[in-house]
């Protein structure tokens, strides 16, 4: 093997690399906090039973501005109503409740 011919590969091996690594990274929203498919049953269960949708289509009525929300950063929290599940701010469930 030529020294050309393994600088190609590495290069063919490297682009490809990154556009998985890309690729992985365009598909998760950029506002999820947590990933629905990998969290337990008990939390997408709680989430089913609560009606919990993301995002919010109602302006007034978020996490975010929910009593039960704590923020753990940009955009994300956990929920008291989910026992400490992972939330997004802009989401919302039936259990709302506007902090005082
Ligand atoms: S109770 Fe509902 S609206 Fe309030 S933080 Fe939890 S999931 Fe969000």
């Amino acid at each position: 093997m030529t020294m050309s011919t393994r600088r190609s590969i590495l290069a063919l091996m490297s682009a490809f690399a990154a556009t998985t690594l890309l690729g992985k990274v365009s598909a998760q929203s950029p506002t999820a906090c947590a990933d629905p498919a990998t969290l337990p049953l008990s939390q997408r269960s709680r989430r089913r039973a609560l009606g919990y949708t993301s995002p919010s289509t109602d302006a007034q009525k978020h996490c975010s501005l929910c009593a039960f929300f704590t923020s753990t950063g940009v955009g994300c929290g956990t929920c008291q109503m989910l026992s400490g599940g992972t939330v997004e701010a802009t989401a919302v469930c039936t259990s709302f409740a506007k902090k005082a």
